[in-house]
């Protein structure tokens, strides 16, 4: 028996005695495998249970999904994150009931051309939903192929990245490519994690160069620290007749199409309050005076940590139609029906804030 051949059986018993009950893997059917796959990337596994769960309640086939609007489509997604991906699914969904007979293909290339569908997408829904002989890396596989053949290349490099799809289509057995990827990608899960690798309960131990080696730590070569960039930023709630203004941001924006109290960024030397009131005046066209502090919020986005001040403001006219020029469409909206709207995590903290003291 090859050293191959040991690794490909000791992972695939692995895999069959320890894989998690995971919603997906009862029926393997491609469209919750799709689902769960665009959830798992950059989302902890129970997170992504959860919105997978309430993700098929609200959107159990391509049809139903292909036919909702995209607002029920990001309000699911609030609060998972990298709201691209839910807009690309949503793209993808239309796509496949005009041009795909309302199914995913099992062709690699037509997977590479939908909406939000890279290599590691593609080679999971082939290989897990469609059991094809297809390989798939991703950064638990990475992690792995770094540790047990001891890669010292630097991660995220192109020589890194076509190292790691050769080992894993040299090590993929033909016929098994459903259990197999996901064997490894289990393992880095559960095993082979980024801090404290549990190697003593690992299946593939003793073929690991780095464990025999004391080099676990340094594998993957440790990436350069990132600094985290501090972000100051204040919004407005208005309320006007009772009724609270809300806009939805554009398209092509960051949290593009989520709903949001107008606001920005402060300026250098400007204090929070001038910033929504000049905010408001930039964004709607609305002039607003500032009456009271709600709360901070803070909130990490990728290497920024946002701290968020956030006022009541009201109107200084009676003029309450605004002019857009940083959102796609306003509404005026009781309160009660804020929950109806997907947010930024930040005024999703705000709201919840107002919820918890009843202040709206
Ligand atoms: Fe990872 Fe440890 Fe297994 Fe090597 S022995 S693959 S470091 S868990």
């Amino acid at each position: 028996m090859t050293t191959t051949d040991k690794l490909q059986k000791a992972l695939l018993i692995w895999f069959d005695k320890n894989q998690r009950d995971l919603p997906w893997r009862h029926r393997y059917e491609p469209y919750q495998i799709w689902i769960s796959e665009i959830m798992a990337q950059q989302t902890q596994m129970d997170r992504v249970v959860e919105y997978h769960n309430r993700w098929m309640n609200s959107f159990p086939d391509i049809l139903t999904l292909a036919k909702s609007s995209e607002d029920q489509v990001l309000k699911c997604w609030e609060g998972l994150g990298y709201y691209s991906r839910a807009r690309n699914i949503y793209k993808t969904a239309k796509l496949l009931i005009d041009k795909h007979n309302a199914t995913l293909p099992k062709n690699i290339t037509t997977l590479l051309s939908l909406p939000g569908v890279g290599p590691y997408t593609a080679g999971a829904i082939a290989s897990i939903a469609y059991e094809k002989d297809v390989a798939v890396v991703d950064a638990n596989i990475e992690r792995i192929f770094s540790r047990l053949f001891n890669i010292d290349l630097i991660p995220g490099s192109p020589e890194a990245k076509r190292e790691y799809w050769q080992k894993a289509e040299a090590l993929l057995p033909k016929g098994e490519s459903r259990n197999f990827n996901q064997a490894l990608m289990e393992l880095g899960a559960l095993v082979c994690r980024p801090k404290q690798p549990n190697c003593s309960v690992c299946p593939v131990s003793e073929h690991c160069i780095a464990l025999q080696h004391d080099l676990i730590s340094v594998r993957p070569i440790p990436k350069k620290s990132t600094k985290t960039i501090p972000v100051n930023m204040a919004t407005g709630v208005l309320m006007h007749k009772g009724l609270l203004f809300i806009q939805q941001r554009l398209a092509d924006d960051v949290w593009g199409s989520l709903w949001e109290f107008p606001g920005g960024r402060m300026k250098e030397d400007e204090t929070a309050e001038k910033t929504v009131i000049r905010e408001y005046m930039e964004e709607t066209e609305l002039a607003v005076r500032v009456d009271a502090k709600i709360t901070t919020t803070i909130h990490h986005y990728t290497r920024y940590k946002v701290t968020l001040h956030c006022y009541f403001v009201s109107l200084k006219q009676d003029e309450s139609d605004p002019v857009l020029h940083a959102a796609q469409e306003f509404h005026w909206i009781p309160f009660e029906q804020i929950d109806q709207y997907a947010f930024p995590a930040g005024h999703r903290k705000l709201i919840e804030f107002m919820n918890a003291n009843k202040l709206a």
